[in-house]
Order: C-alpha cells, then structure tokens, then sequence
C-alpha cells in the first residue's frame, strides 16, 4: 500500500503530467481537438473520482487510457443516439417535432446534471472535512486549474507550504472516496466484463499447456495467459489494448493472424530503419532495448533481448523478445503446423560469419524434432536455419 499512498499524494503531478498524452490519445479517438480537450477533463475527473480503483499504481498511464477509451465510447454512444434521434425528429410533423425537442432537451440536461451534481456531492462531502484554507487551495487547484505557484501566491504562502496543503486535502479527499466509493472502484479494471476462453493452441513458450484468451472487440483487446508461464495475475503471453485492427473481431483467429503479422512487421520495421511510425499517434518512436518494468515475469527470465518501443510522444508502448519473431518464418510457421506442441528454449548467444548472432531453438515437445534459427543478434537477419 505504500505505493499507492505515494501515487495519491502525488496525484496532482502525475493527473497534470499524463494530459498530453491523454489529449493525443483522445485526438486520435474523437478525431476533433475540441471535444478531446472535453474527454479528457472528463477522464481525469473520473480517474480522480474512482483513484481507489487503481490497484496497480505502476500501470497507471495504462489505466487512464481506459478510462479515456470509456469516456470517449460513452460520448460517441451519446453522439449515435442524438444522431437517431435527430434523424427521427426530421420526420415528424412540425407541431410534434417542438414538443419533442424540449423532452429530449429536458432529458440531455438531466444527465449532464447527474453527473455534475455526484461530482458537487463528492466535493461537499470532502470539501467539509478541511480546514478552509485547505478547501480553497484544492478548489483553485483542481477546479479551477490553477498551478501550484498560482494556488501559493493567491494563498500568500510558499510553494512548499502550498504543496503541503493540498496533499493534506488529497489525504481527506482519500478518505470520503475510501467510504463512499468502495463499490464503484472495480469498475475500471482492464476487461472485467470478458471472460477467458480455453483456446486450442499450445503455448509456444513451454508447449506444456493450451492457452487461455481474452478478447474484447468494443475495446481493440486482446490477451493470452498460459498457466504454466504466467503464475502471477498480471502475467501474460501477450497482452495487447486499444488496437485499432482488432476492435469488431469477436473469434480468436483472425484477431492472432492479424496481430502476428501486425507485430512482426511493427518489430522488423523498427529493426531495420531505427524508428516505426506509432501505432496510436503516428509520431516516431525510436529503436530501443531492454525490458519495462511492467513486464510479465517470464519474459525476465528468459534472458533474452528485449525489443521494447515506447512511444515518447503518447506513451504506448510494446515490446517483445528479438528471437520470437522467428515465430514469423515461414519455416519455422510450417515447423509448427507438423508439430503443435513445441517450446522455445532461451536463446544462446554465439558468434556466426564473423558476427554476434542468437541461436533461437523450437523443439517439439512429442518427438525429438527441432529447428534452429541463426540471425545476427542486432537485428535478427537470419543467417541459417537448421533442421526442422
Ligand atoms: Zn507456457
Ligand atoms: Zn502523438
Ligand atoms: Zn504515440
């Protein structure tokens, strides 16, 4: 909990810091400047209202964009719906067609409020339990937007004093948003709603399990967990949100083919010019090595080299081991459709033509088949493959 008590009392650094990449991510959704400014204030005002439902503190960007995605799919059902409903208005009879308009007005209005008036109750609740000077520097900060040397010079203390202030008051905020909202904090969980299915296909890692998946078509998600590599919860074979490609495929198949073809060409890309146009923002993202933090725990232990291309401008981020994208060979492809069960051995590093080079071994888990891919260690060119 000591982690998250330091995520809370630095919640107006970090809410402040992830708003441009949440405006790029919004952009991109909505497709208008002016309503992503609109999403995401509504996104960091939930993410402040529901901050318990934050159970990993270190995945916060990546909790925010689901936040994000909610907002935005919330604000373009409402779109769907005023559309529909302005589409039906048009056939209506004059006379008919004023009446309606002001019901629908009145109804639109009370959502709005709705939301305005929990957010009001949340802040009288909270806003009671401070001292005023307190109470004023949180409304200036977060309601108001100013910054925190505005929040101390209107104040007429120093910045140190000020910063105390208002993390005293996220404290007290903490504690109503503890109360109150237990019941509201599993709601932004990644895929609550979807439900992991027993897949056909082994796990290529240690072949000694089927994996497990889970897709999510509305959200562009899709994940898959084997038992045997992925002991802790938040563990994966491969975990993929918010992709554009994926969102309305609803079987397993064509969502993996395409992601496998995706992913290699992503990596390769990356591999051979030193940079790949971003996959949420179209800016480029540069080459880099080694593994996030956020890693599942086999990839560290595999003691490979990690591809890891994060983007500098939105914060979407991959990342894969350089020998798995022998998985994308087509002799290895053909390997695997004769021998579905197969393992991946960590990767050995040697030196072929003169040049560092990793050896990446499948072998078959039912007989004594296997195939050995040489590719130099930079930016895994094959060099030989063997066997098979
Ligand atoms: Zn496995
Ligand atoms: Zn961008
Ligand atoms: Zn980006």
């Amino acid at each position: 909990m000591e982690n998250m008590d330091e995520v809370i009392h630095n919640i107006e650094t970090i809410l402040c810091s992830e708003r441009p990449r949440l405006l790029c991510l919004c952009t991109r959704l909505a497709g208008d400047a002016h309503i992503a400014e609109d999403l995401v204030q509504e996104t960091l005002l939930e993410a402040w209202k529901h901050l318990e439902g934050l159970r990993e503190p270190e995945k916060i960007s990546a909790w925010l964009s689901g936040i994000a995605r909610n907002v935005y799919l919330r604000w373009a059902r409402k779109q769907g719906r005023q559309q529909e409903q302005s589409l039906q208005l048009q056939t209506e009879a004059d006379e008919s067609l004023n009446v309606l308009e002001e019901t629908l007005a009145d109804d639109f209005d009370m959502e709005v409020e709705l939301e305005r008036k929990e957010l009001a109750e949340l802040l009288d609740r909270a806003m009671d339990l401070l001292p005023p000077e307190t109470r004023a520097s949180l409304l200036e900060r977060y309601v108001r937007e100013s910054s925190l040397s505005e929040v101390a010079s209107l104040m007429g203390v120093n910045v140190h004093t000020a910063s105390m202030r208002l993390k005293r008051g996220t404290l007290a905020l903490r504690r109503v948003l503890t109360d109150e909202f237990k019941l509201e904090t599993e709601t932004y969980a990644p895929n609550e709603n979807a439900e992991w299915t027993q897949l056909a296909l082994w796990c290529h890692h240690c072949g000694q399990q089927r994996m497990l998946g889970k897709l999510d078509p509305v959200q562009g998600d899709l994940y898959l967990k084997c038992l045997t590599c992925c002991p802790r919860p938040n563990d994966y074979v491969s975990w993929n949100t918010g992709i554009k490609f994926l969102e309305g495929l609803k079987t397993f198949k064509p969502a993996l083919s395409r992601l496998d073809k995706w992913a290699s060409n992503y990596y390769r890309t990356a591999l051979r010019e030193g940079s790949v146009t971003c996959i949420d923002c179209d800016h480029p993202v540069p080459l880099n090595f080694g593994i996030p933090t956020e890693t599942s725990s086999w990839v560290r232990q595999r003691n490979a080299i990690v591809i890891d291309l994060l983007c500098n401008h939105c914060g979407s981020r991959c990342h894969t081991c350089i020998d798995t994208l022998a998985f994308n060979l087509p002799e290895v492809q053909d390997f695997r459709r004769r021998y579905p069960r197969i393992r991946l051995l960590p990767p050995r590093q040697i030196e072929a033509e003169g040049v560092p080079a990793l050896v990446a071994t499948c072998e078959s888990i039912t007989s004594a088949a296997r195939i050995e891919v040489v590719a130099t260690r930079e930016r895994f060119d094959v060099l030989n493959i063997y066997g098979g």
